[in-house]
């Protein structure tokens, strides 16, 4: 199959879809790899390098669209794409179509192939090209909160981990999940004291015999989120309700009995915000005060480190690329559940519930 890999043209996005080592891998099984001149640049990967891997190096995106029987983004395709699309081409991407019915029109007009990441499921139901991104974030809300937590940053000028003689910083995770689990493993490494709040029981035993002695798993209630923020230096907020907008768990009130300059890390706030007080932010501006709390609620955290975000994206896609070159899609969806299930939109027609319950389109 001829695999196009585009480069990005949103705004503040580095990340590539494919690695120069994932190149050398489709072309070693019989595939033909174009890649957009430097669409690896902002990931650190060269021309040169894609070419040596067995690419080629193509001018315009309006060549890979035209050349290409499967097309690789890392987000959606940008309004400036939706003509260049082929009927029948395959786009693996992250789509993310419920929050966008102007891009499930476009993409229904195309007659493409949409195959989107973020519904490709595994055997045991989890969301295998969701979850590197989410170790992304969550390892880096400890590195921010450690950041914000300095006075020159704005913070209470404090080190999560204390010294000999000093107490380390009290660090509130609420949502032990991905993120959560990611969030407070780097936490207790820098030597915080870690409370890690979950509703799942059987979740937080499971994180009572996997995390580090300084982490302390808690079921989550309001109760205990109003007493732990009060003695809390950093709070990150990791939770997910499927299908839901993130609940309210830290309201206004409870910002008035915190300490000054505690670091407040939104991380859920791509699903509304879990912090009453939350509002997004950009790595340009990221942080804002409310009562003397800083936030920090950047919604695209793993674009700030594009060459890590990029080599863990592609470690997981990369195999589903190959799955999906190996035959006709078709036969590729017959086959693999988990594929299938990442087909939103195939032949001018939705195949994913949830797109077409949230624009009442025909499914
Ligand atoms: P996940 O499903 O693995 O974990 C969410 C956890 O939250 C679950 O264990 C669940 O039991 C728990 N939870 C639900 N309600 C709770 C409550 N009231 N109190 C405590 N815990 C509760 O999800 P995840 O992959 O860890 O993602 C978490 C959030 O991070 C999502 O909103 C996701 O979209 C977001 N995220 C943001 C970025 C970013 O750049 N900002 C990047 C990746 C993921």
């Amino acid at each position: 199959m001829i695999v196009g890999i585009l480069k990005e043209i949103k705004t503040e996005e580095n990340r590539v879809s494919m690695t120069p080592a994932g190149v050398e891998v489709m072309t070693a099984k019989g595939h033909q790899v174009l890649v957009e001149s430097l669409a690896g640049v902002g990931s650190g990967f060269s021309n040169e390098a894609y070419q040596a891997a067995g690419a080629e190096i193509v001018a315009t995106a309006a060549e890979v669209y035209a050349r290409s029987e499967m097309v690789m983004h890392v987000k959606e395709p940008q309004p400036s794409e939706y003509e260049l699309i082929r009927p029948g081409q395959i786009v693996f991407t992250y789509f993310h179509f419920a929050a966008c019915e102007e891009l499930t029109r476009a993409m229904l007009k195309t007659g493409a192939i949409a195959i989107a990441y973020e519904t490709i499921v595994d055997a045991d139901n989890t969301l295998p090209l969701l979850t590197p991104m989410s170790e992304v974030a969550g390892r880096m809300a400890a590195q921010q909160a450690a950041k914000y937590s300095e006075r020159a940053q704005g913070g209470r000028g404090i080190l999560l981990g204390g010294v000999p003689g000093v107490p380390p910083a009290n660090v509130l995770v609420i949502g032990g999940g991905v993120v959560g689990t990611h969030a407070a493993q780097m936490a207790c490494g820098l030597g915080a004291k870690v409370y890690l709040l979950d509703t799942s029981l059987n979740r937080l035993r499971h994180l009572s015999e996997v995390m580090p002695k300084n982490c302390f798993p808690m079921m989550s209630s309001p109760a205990t989120i109003r007493d732990l923020v009060q003695q809390a230096d950093v709070v990150i907020g990791a939770v997910l309700v499927h299908g839901a907008k993130a609940p309210k768990l830290v309201t206004r009130e409870m910002l008035k009995t915190m300490k000054k300059g505690a670091v407040l890390v939104d991380i859920a706030i791509d699903q509304g915000g879990c912090f009453e007080t939350s509002r997004p932010t950009t790595h340009t501006t990221p942080t804002y005060e409310v009562d003397g709390i800083l936030h920090y609620c950047v919604a695209n955290m793993p674009g700030a480190v594009p060459l890590t975000s990029t080599v863990a994206l592609t470690n997981a896609t990369l195999p589903y690329a190959a799955a999906i070159a190996a035959e006709d899609w078709r036969e590729v969806v017959r086959k693999h559940a988990g594929i299938r299930a990442g087909v939103n939109v195939a032949c001018g027609k939705v195949t994913y519930q949830g797109v077409a319950e949230a624009f009442g389109l025909e499914y």
